[in-house]
């Protein structure tokens, strides 16, 4: 039975779709004015975990992850670029679907782009206001008045009246209350044409909030099941985003709201003024895309992560093990397609253990755990038994494919080299284990020899584990 920890309840509570079999998820997207962090490769990758294992537990998934196509940020940057905004986002969006790719992240099921829902969130600030829980101030813009929705601070659990001042928003044109928010904002002179919508308050441009609303109301429904997004957008994006939903539509939004830890690097906040700010594309030129979803996924998605190289040098030594587990498994073949969500058909024993802690509100660390010790278990196998053994292999390929990782030929993971050889390495003291095992002892020395010759010195411990060093 699945638990999600919703933030809405701050507990853990057993899973319940609107439709029986069926879940519809939306999560907040890019705002594509820049490449991708690693803040966002975190995102990206837990809610494809979590939309493969809700797929591997036999539910129809609706999975939306919107782009933000227009925005502040967006308008100056292609100002600066002396670029217009659609040349602008769109290259921005191609990047974001190159580094899906590389991280093996399956594509949502609808990326609607903002710019395309203008008229559905004309509509909803249109409802709002014939409820009166919006206002045109005299500047020009269409605000949300949060006094209007008594529940507004339920979520980030902050009581209106003792949110801190320096949380609230400055009072300008014509606000009612300082907390109010902007559903459309008026356009100004200087402004680009591309920036500009009719409506009936004037020309203008949607608020950011109000385009979440609109995108996951059209596409899901005016209630559904999961929202997500990073921790930091539960105030005041999420808040707001109720807010006008349930504002606008008069009944609850989302049952479930599940938010993701942030990334910190060397234990400090990752920014762009402390120099430690990590673009997606500059860590895969270090470290493969696999060994980077498998750091992310070895930490709780609701936990901070920290973000260093030990780190992730740590977390290819683990795959490296998981997979060489596989590769001197005789007879095991690798699935087709290194995206494919199967279907959980194997022992029933570690199935069992691995969907204890995934359906314990996603419980990676704890999964991956039962993948290390059917790991362990494959490796005291040996040349034993090798049905058992190939069974077990597949079990761990299944299982672990509901993560999203171990899909590829071992061997060339294996082989894809590090730049200081060490897979290399571990490949060569695998083989060299097999030749053991096989009482092939004349290959286990000639590998052992060949090693010795490129400066590698092999010791053997007890209990079978061989480690080394450089001489
Ligand atoms: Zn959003």
């Amino acid at each position: 039975m699945l638990q999600i920890y919703n933030t809405l309840s701050r507990s853990k509570e057993v899973f319940k779709p609107l439709v029986a079999g069926e879940i519809k998820m939306y999560v907040c997207g890019m705002t594509v004015y820049d490449y991708c962090h690693l803040g966002h490769a975190r995102v990206m990758i837990v809610f494809d975990m979590v939309a493969r294992w809700l797929r591997a537990s036999d539910y129809k998934v609706t999975y939306v992850r919107n782009i933000t196509d227009i925005d502040d940020k967006i308008i100056q940057r292609a100002l600066d670029n002396k670029e217009p905004i659609a040349a602008l986002t769109q290259r921005f969006i191609n990047a974001m679907h190159a580094d899906s790719e590389l991280l093996h992240l399956l594509p949502p099921d609808h990326e609607p782009r903002a710019t395309h829902y203008i008229q559905q969130m004309q509509g909803m600030i249109g409802r709002l206001l014939e409820r009166e829980m919006a206002y045109q101030s005299e500047d020009g813009d269409v605000n949300f008045a949060v006094r209007q929705f008594p529940k507004y601070g339920a979520l980030s659990g902050k009581d209106i009246d003792e949110l801190n001042p320096g949380e609230r928003v400055a009072v300008i044109g014509g606000k009612r209350d300082p907390l109010d928010f902007v559903l459309w904002k008026k356009a100004k002179p200087e402004e680009p044409a591309d920036t500009r919508w009719q409506s009936p308050w004037g020309e203008g441009r949607p608020g950011w909030h109000i385009e979440c609303s609109a995108m996951s109301c059209d596409l899901l429904g005016q209630q559904f099941d999961i929202h997500g997004g990073g921790a930091d957008l539960q105030f005041p994006h999420h808040e707001n985003e109720i807010a006008q939903s349930e504002g606008a539509n008069g009944k609850p939004f989302v049952n479930y709201w599940m938010h993701n830890g942030h990334i910190r690097v060397n234990q400090e906040k990752m920014s762009k003024s402390l120099g430690n700010f990590f673009l997606i594309r500059d860590v895969l030129k270090e470290f493969d895309p696999e060994v980077v979803r498998f750091f992310m996924l070895r930490a709780h998605y609701r936990s901070p992560i920290n973000y260093t190289d030990a780190q992730l040098q740590e977390a290819r030594s683990g795959l490296i093990r998981l997979y060489r587990a596989l590769a001197e498994t005789v007879g095991y073949e690798h699935p087709q397609t290194s995206n494919s969500v199967m279907k959980l058909e194997m022992i029933d024993a570690w199935k069992e253990r691995f969907a204890v802690a995934m359906n314990d509100d996603f419980n990676t660390p704890e999964a991956i755990a039962v993948l290390f010790d059917l790991t362990s278990e494959i490796n005291r196998l040996g040349a034993e038994n090798p049905p058992l053994r190939l069974q077990l292999a597949h079990t761990l390929c299944a299982l672990a494919a509901t993560l999203g990782f171990l899909q590829r030929n071992p061997n060339s993971f294996l082989q894809s080299g590090d730049g200081v050889g060490e897979a290399a390495i571990d490949i060569q003291i695998a083989a060299r284990q097999a030749a053991k095992q096989a009482k092939d002892f004349k290959q286990a020395d000639a590998i052992r020899q060949h090693l010795l010759e490129q400066g590698i010195l092999l010791e053997d411990k007890p209990g079978g584990l061989t480690i080394w060093k450089r001489v």
